[in-house]
């Protein structure tokens, strides 16, 4: 292909077109990534999602949630905290893992 990569330019261009008015921007990105033919393409757009913590199926911001794995082999009360986002609209059901 001949075609030089403009995505960072068009995500540029969206960005500066839609910054006041963030939900048509969220909505740009999301049909960026459907519209996208090229895998590391679409990781780019989803980077965008994940940098802002939005979710990319929907556009909602993502809640999270702390987990707590205890490492008992280490010692009493010994537990390492992971954050994790999640979609309260798409992903509520993992709620139930806390
Ligand atoms: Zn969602």
């Amino acid at each position: 292909m001949g075609c030089p990569n403009m995505l960072y330019e068009v995500m540029d261009a969206i960005h500066l077109m839609y910054e006041d008015h963030p939900e048509v921007e969220n909505d740009c990105m999301r049909w960026l990534v459907v519209a996208l033919a090229n895998d590391y393409d679409s990781m780019k757009v989803a980077e965008w999602f994940d940098e802002k913590h939005l979710c990319m199926e929907c556009g909602n911001h993502l809640s999270t949630c702390n987990t707590k794995d205890y490492h008992p082999e280490c010692g009493p009360g010994v537990y390492e905290v992971y954050t994790s986002y999640y979609c309260p609209e798409c992903d509520g059901f993992n709620k139930e893992d806390e």
